[in-house]
This record gives C-alpha cells, sequence and structure tokens, in this order.
C-alpha cells in the first residue's frame, strides 16, 4: 500500500474532466494536490517539464493531461493527436524518473484496445490486433504511455502504473455536438428538444451497440485507489461491469432531463463497433466497486449541465 497522507501529488492535465474529478478524490486523502496552468507549462515541452517536476519535486504523479476529441477530430487533426500525447507521456514519465517520483498513474483509454476484441475485454488483449483505424493515432500515443511505465519499472524500478478507464461521463464533459461522445451530445440535444417544445431528437446508428459508462466521480475514485492499492506491470481496466445499449441510454436519458420527444435512430450515420465493454474484474480484487448507478450519474451530469448553462449566460 502506497499511503497518500502528507504526499505532494502532481495531477497534470487537473482541468480536464477527469483531472479535475481527481483533484476532487484527492481532497478526501489529506494529501496536497499540485497543479500548473497550461499558460505556465507546456506539458509538450520537454526542458520546461523536466525543469518544473525537477524544481516541485512532487511524491506522486496523475497524468491524466491529454490532447483528446472525438472521431472527427482524430481524423482531421492525427499529427497533433500522436505528437502531443507522445511528448505528454515521453515528458512526464522521464522527468518523473529524473527527480525520483515514488508512485506514477498513467491513464490510458479503452479505445487502445484493438477494433473488436472478444468481449468483455480483457487486458491481454492490448496489441492483439490492429487498432481502429480513427483513433489510430491516440492509440499509438497511449500506447507508448503504458510502455514508458513498464520500461521505467523494469529498467530503473520505477513504482509507475497505468490504467484503462471506459467511457467516462459527468460534469465539465465537452457539450460541443462535432466533438462530444454520446452522453453529452443526447444530454445537450434532448435538453433543447425540451426547451423548444420539439417533439423528435435525432440519435445516431441503430440504437442497438452496447457501451459501458463510468461516472467520472467513480473512475476518480478508482484511480485514488489503484494509486494507492495497486504495483505492477500490468495496466488495470476500470469499468463497471455491465454495458446498455444506445436505445436504453436514450430512454434512460430523456427520462432524466424530462424531454418527451420521439427518438429518431438516423441509420446513416456509424454504429462503430457493436459493443465495448471492459473486463473489470481484476480491479474488483483489488477491493473496488464502483458506486454511482447510470441513472444517478446521469442525474448529476444533468444539474451540473444546467449549472453551466446559469454560468456562461450570466
Ligand atoms: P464510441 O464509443 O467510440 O463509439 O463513442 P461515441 O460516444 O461517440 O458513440 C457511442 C455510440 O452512440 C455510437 O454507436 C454512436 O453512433 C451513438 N450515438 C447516438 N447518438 C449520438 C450522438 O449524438 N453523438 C455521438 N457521439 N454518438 C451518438
Amino acid at each position: 500500500i502506497y499511503a497518500l497522507t502528507g504526499k505532494r501529488v502532481w495531477v497534470a492535465g487537473h482541468t480536464g474532466m477527469v483531472g479535475s474529478a481527481v483533484v476532487r478524490a484527492l481532497a478526501r486523502e489529506n494529501c496536497e494536490v499540485l497543479k500548473v496552468a497550461r499558460a505556465d507549462l507546456d506539458l509538450r515541452n520537454q526542458a520546461d517539464v523536466t525543469r518544473w517536476v525537477s524544481h516541485e519535486k512532487p511524491d506522486a504523479v496523475i497524468v491524466a493531461g491529454a490532447t483528446v476529441g472525438g472521431i472527427l477530430a482524430n481524423d482531421t487533426r492525427p499529427a497533433e493527436f500522436i505528437y502531443d500525447n507522445m511528448m505528454i507521456a515521453t515528458n512526464i514519465v522521464d522527468a518523473a524518473h529524473r527527480a525520483g517520483v515514488g508512485k506514477l498513474l498513467y491513464l490510458g483509454s479503452s479505445c487502445i484496445y484493438p477494433r473488436s476484441p472478444p468481449q468483455p475485454i480483457v487486458e491481454d488483449a492490448l496489441l492483439t490486433a490492429p487498432f481502429e483505424p480513427t483513433n489510430q493515432w491516440y492509440a499509438t500515443a497511449k500506447v507508448a504511455g503504458i510502455m514508458l511505465c513498464r520500461a521505467y519499472r523494469r529498467q530503473y524500478g520505477c513504482d509507475f502504473i497505468s490504467a484503462m478507464p471506459t467511457n467516462s461521463y459527468g460534469p465539465n464533459d465537452t457539450y460541443d455536438l462535432r466533438s462530444s461522445h454520446v452522453i453529452p451530445a443526447l444530454i445537450s440535444k434532448m435538453h433543447t428538444a425540451k426547451s423548444e417544445g420539439r417533439e423528435e431528437v435525432e440519435v445516431w446508428g441503430t440504437g442497438k451497440p452496447r457501451r459501458e459508462f463510468i461516472f467520472v466521480e467513480d473512475l476518480a475514485d478508482a484511480l485514488v485507489f489503484l494509486l494507492k492499492h495497486y504495483s505492477g506491470e500490468r495496466h488495470v481496466n476500470i469499468g463497471v461491469g455491465s454495458d446498455v445499449s444506445i436505445r436504453e441510454l436514450t430512454e434512460t436519458i430523456a427520462d432524466v432531463v424530462g424531454a418527451r420527444c420521439r427518438m429518431r435512430f438516423d441509420t446513416s450515420k456509424a454504429d462503430g463497433p457493436p459493443q465495448k465493454l471492459l473486463d473489470s474484474s481484476y480491479l474488483f480484487q483489488l477491493g473496488w466497486k464502483p458506486s454511482v448507478t447510470l441513472t444517478d450519474g446521469l442525474q448529476r451530469t444533468y444539474r451540473s449541465f444546467l449549472q453551466g448553462r446559469i454560468h456562461s449566460s450570466s
């Protein structure tokens, strides 16, 4: 067990949806959280990252910073996705090693698994087949991050670990319809339909694909749990153990938003893979369990969406 009490923990990427939730989770841990603004430290700059880390000397680091986006962003900005994310991983891992950081947690993403692995997806499915072509740039960089942690553990004995979260959602998500994932997209569309009294909402695809979703507060809790309780080469899947169809998800979101409209499934839009469910049994064996149901998490997400709209319009 790695005790966090009294430790200085740097959350790289503390403004993002996951990073900000990790900061809130660490507030319960009796440790000091280090943050640095994007304007003051460009994580892609090796000299700056090395200087900052050697000066601040954190005891532990959580790498939640990344250049992220949906299919469209990945497709149109491949160079940024691979360069930014490889630099972030390389700079932070190496700087942490040089500064003698005692524990580091690197965050992967479930899209690094092959395009259609057997379900639920076990950790060992990594690199057993080619990536999904649309996110191969991001996936390559994220796999490099995991490999860096393994290599620094083997050669230098660093206690650097990595985790692979399933799709997360919650406060601070992106609601821009061109780059958002399905949950923020549907919350936003249904909210608009309700406010404008529209009778129909367009949902992409057939509604049949199944996806697993974790509320970001649960994810942050699992990350802090792993930081304290896990040490090893293998990355650890973080999921909730069950999935829902997009149709079921749509109905639940309509209930939460209070939108009484018909769903029109636009089958000219892509479904993506038929199922994406992680096998999180290793994490559950370690002793962690999710505590927020999908309905609960969606209600909390919708409340924060409404608050965000009040703030941005005032
Ligand atoms: P994925 O898990 O990488 O496929 O990411 P997404 O969250 O973008 O999409 C999940 C599923 O939701 C896919 O089958 C989409 O076709 C479906 N979907 C339905 N409506 C929407 C929408 O408005 N936006 C997005 N992003 N996906 C949608």
